[in-house]
């Protein structure tokens, strides 16, 4: 099955909840993508589960929407996130 064959929840699946995403990133003039130990303010760093999952988007429209294009362009989100991991398996 391809991205653009699944459903939202399938979508969401592929998440493993880490919550890497959600912390501060900076990158570094070489271009090298750092993570901070500061998360989202709406992270629960316990569960590692968004506070506002369902509104995130209204609340905090920084929050970036992940498509399949963006997963294949975003070089901060983590290499063991679920989405670049099926990325690497070719579902993306
Ligand atoms: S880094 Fe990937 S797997 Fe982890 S919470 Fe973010 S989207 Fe989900």
């Amino acid at each position: 099955m391809s991205a653009h064959e699944m459903d939202q929840a399938q979508w969401e699946a592929l998440c493993e909840q880490c919550g890497l995403c959600c912390f501060e990133k900076i990158e570094d003039e070489d271009g090298r993508i750092l993570f901070t130990s500061t998360p989202c303010r709406y992270l629960d760093i316990t569960t590692r589960r968004c506070k506002i999952y369902k509104k995130r988007f209204k609340v905090f429209p920084e929050c970036v929407q992940l498509t399949p294009e963006l997963v294949k362009e975003l070089k901060w989100l983590h290499r063991s996130c679920g989405y670049k991991k099926a990325m690497r398996k070719g579902i993306l």
